[in-house]
């Protein structure tokens, strides 16, 4: 008698956009390979793909006819058990489909050659030197590419230079022929550490204070399962010091660690400190590594080349070995919802989920904590440590609100983002040979319009936005739906005639602080300034600690994580910035910037000053943020919260449509309403157009969707079908957007 071996099938998921999987046979010989989560080759309409194996069956789905999947991969690119699991909770959670999130969460560019690709390189000859000048006015580009090489010694990569030209491979060729570059082929691993600088090496003991947090935290540890810990730490406390020692604590049990930070700008100095106690145990990952350094560094932690993992949010997807530990330092960080593309996943969310799938501990920490952990400290599903005081008796800086309404009315130069108090301090903090960290939320170098004597800023008809001046064409323009507008000559409200142009924007304020004080050195940090070749995040930083600028000025970039320790002045130029957004979290996003941007003051061993400017020197935020005043503003807040109904007491969804013809928006929105009401677990609210009425040219209406906490399922258990298809839908030129926990609704 002959043993008939049943056939088995391979539900599999490609990085594609659509929200079917396919269905395969699996090969007898791969049969005992091939598990949920591994990595295959398999044919969809005779191309070759690379796809993940979602399940597998004794009975095929599909009715049609069924081929082979080709072969595995190997063993290096499938999936751990924890981190799939995380997938198809994201998938199901977040709508989106699997082959989506396979495609967000891993870094294969799954064409069809896996292998790691080698680098070019360039650096400049002694002949390309002594001929810069030479190369005059026809060479514009060939010229700027060897005076930026001329400054480096050493080798850079070629695709650095992408920002200069786009035909940045032809150029650098013709450079190489003339032998004025060198151009070599290197692997991954050559010059590895071109995103580090150096670092004081240094032993740590913890205090007293940070004892008492990780005694407690690794109490947790204990039962080797999963359990959610909080450091509530003041600025400065030291919690990195503790986040190092408990990611020791972990590795000492041979098991790895995930650290995510909320983004790049921060990621250079703490990991620096984390690399500087665990060396090459440790590794990066970020937006910013192509994607065959992603795809090398993938392949090293499947091998187990690792122990910890330290990046943005997406690092949480890294394929950790015997992961048993998650941390999330400045857990209140809004960057680590992903909310431009799908899936729209909140990394914190989601890394509570894959630390419940793995079962191990996960710890988070911060100033300000989001409004949702802080209410979870009080249901108690949460261990919460504090730290209530600075490292080494560093004193809180002291902290002053500037009136620049009262400012406006008196002074006869008044600059709206320079007041008296602030220049003053400036230059005392200048005179003591200590350096000063401003902040200003805008970029660019725009004006808007404001009325002297109500303080109203002239806004877009149409969008919650500010007008911008455009002094080409003389007019006021909107930035989101391009509304024009003559200047006003009245004010709408008070009808004062005193109205006058405001600059913003960290360029103008740097432009104006040059002309208070000449010769200053200032150092810029927003996306313009952090694009270009010579100025990354981490270059500017290494600039600001080596004292090579009495001033960093930048956009809330600067606001987080940041450690200076000779920084003693810190200007909030514009505390109102955000303040009157049409969002339930505007406030609560203004006291945690203000809060976490003085924390960058006085750190160490000098005192620290704060100036907040502001136009609303009684709005609570502000005042409690002047104030350290956490308690009581998140208790007014959570009081707010829960009489509206809205998280963290309850939970919330928001559909968005978009298209170019707005009635067709309407009619697709009142369809989901339509669909949707009929529930009674859910408040809706809308439908309306959205705050922001019209970006692109494309009208938005929403619908906010609020039902309660112990409800999770409502969305997904009753509608998930209808859901899928309608975000599925092409038809109609129509895009719907589902956003499951947004952070913003405007
Ligand atoms: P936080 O992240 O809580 O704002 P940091 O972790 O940046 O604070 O710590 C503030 C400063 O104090 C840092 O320069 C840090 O190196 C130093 N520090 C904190 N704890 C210790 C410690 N136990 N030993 C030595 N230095 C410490
Ligand atoms: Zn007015
Ligand atoms: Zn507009």
């Amino acid at each position: 008698m002959t043993l008939i071996k049943s056939k088995k099938y391979a539900q599999v998921a490609f990085p594609l956009t659509s929200f079917q999987n396919f269905t395969y046979s699996i090969p007898g010989d791969l049969i005992n390979q091939i598990k949920i989560g591994s990595c295959v080759k398999a044919s969809i309409r005779r191309k070759e793909r690379i796809g993940f194996v979602v399940q597998i069956t004794d009975r095929p789905y599909f009715k049609g006819k069924i081929i082979d999947l080709n072969g595995s991969l190997e063993k290096d690119l499938s999936i751990p058990d924890d981190l799939w699991l995380t997938i198809k909770w994201i998938s199901y959670y977040y709508f989106c489909s699997i082959g989506k999130v396979i495609k967000a969460a891993i870094p294969l560019s799954f064409k069809n050659e896996i292998r790691s690709k080698e680098i070019l390189y360039i650096k400049i000859t002694q002949l390309g030197l002594e001929n810069i000048e030479i190369l005059s006015k026809k060479s514009t580009i060939q010229k700027k590419i060897l005076i930026l090489l001329s400054k480096k010694k050493d080798y850079i990569r070629l695709s650095e230079l992408k920002i200069i030209s786009s035909s940045i491979y032809s150029i650098c060729r013709k450079l190489s022929q003339m032998k004025y570059v060198v151009i070599i082929k290197k692997n991954e691993d050559f010059n590895k550490h071109r995103n580090f600088y150096e670092f004081d090496k240094k032993h740590i003991e913890l205090n007293l204070d940070q004892k008492k947090v990780y005694q407690k935290i690794t109490d947790n540890f204990k039962y080797n399962k999963f359990s959610v810990s909080y450091i509530h730490g003041v600025t400065g406390s030291g919690k990195t010091e503790v986040y190092i020692k408990l990611t020791e604590n972990i590795l000492t049990k041979n098991k790895t660690v995930i650290i995510l930070v909320p983004e790049i700008a921060l990621t250079s100095q703490i990991s620096m400190r984390f690399k500087s106690f665990f060396g090459n145990k440790i590794a990066t990952w970020h937006s910013r590594l192509t994607a065959s350094e992603k795809f090398n560094t993938w392949k090293e932690i499947k091998r187990g080349v690792y122990s910890v993992i330290i990046g943005a949010r997406s690092a949480l997807f890294t394929p950790m070995k015997d992961l048993g530990l998650i941390i999330i330092d400045e857990e209140h960080d809004q960057s680590f919802k992903q909310d431009r593309v799908t899936p729209y996943y909140h990394a914190r969310n989601t890394a509570l989920m894959r630390a419940k799938f793995a079962g191990i501990p996960i710890v988070m920490g911060s100033a300000t904590p989001s409004m949702e952990m802080y209410h979870q400290k009080i249901t108690k599903n949460i261990t919460w440590t504090k730290i209530k005081t600075r490292y080494a008796n560093a004193s809180f800086p002291e902290i002053k609100i500037v009136d620049m309404m009262a400012q406006m009315k008196k002074s006869e130069d008044f600059n709206s983002y320079l007041s008296v108090e602030l220049r003053d301090a400036i230059k005392n903090c200048l005179n003591r040979n200590e350096q000063v960290i401003l902040m200003l939320n805008q970029r660019g170098f725009s004006k808007v319009q404001q009325c002297s004597s109500c303080g109203e800023i002239i806004n877009c008809k149409n969008c919650s936005v500010s007008l911008k001046f455009h002094k080409k064409i003389n007019k006021l323009v909107c930035h989101y739906c391009d509304f024009k507008t003559n200047i006003l000559q009245l004010c709408r409200f008070c009808n004062s005639s005193e109205m006058q142009f405001l600059g913003t924007g960290t360029q103008r304020v740097e432009e104006d602080l040059l002309s208070v004080f000449p010769g200053l050195n200032i150092l810029r940090m927003d996306i313009d300034s952090v694009n270009s070749v010579e100025n990354s995040h981490h270059s500017i930083i290494k600039k600001f600690e080596n004292r090579e600028a009495e001033i960093l000025l930048g956009t809330q970039m600067i606001a987080k994580g940041l450690d200076f320790p000779n920084v003693t002045l810190v200007g909030i130029l514009n505390a109102d910035v955000g303040l009157f957004m049409p969002d339930y979290r505007a406030s609560e996003r203004t006291f945690q910037l203000i809060y976490q941007v003085i924390g960058r003051s006085g750190r160490h061993q000098k005192s620290g000053k704060a100036l907040i400017q502001t136009f609303n020197p009684n709005e609570i935020s502000i005042v409690s943020a002047a104030n350290q005043n956490l308690k009581s503003f998140y208790n007014i807040m959570l009081a707010e919260r829960n009489e509206l109904f809205y998280p963290p007491f309850s939970r919330l969804s928001r559909f968005v449509c978009l298209g170019s013809d707005k009635t067709k928006v309407k009619e697709k929105i009142y369809f989901i309403y339509d669909l949707l009401r009929k529930n009674k677990d859910f408040k809706i609210l809308g439908p309306s157009i959205a705050p922001i009425e019209k970006i692109n040219n494309l009208w938005r209406y929403h619908i906010l969707i609020k039902y309660d906490l112990d409800k999770p399922h409502a969305l997904h258990r009753n509608f998930s079908n209808q859901i899928s298809s309608i975000l599925n839908e092409n038809s109609g030129k129509i895009k719907v957007q589902l956003d499951v926990d947004p952070l913003t609704i405007i």
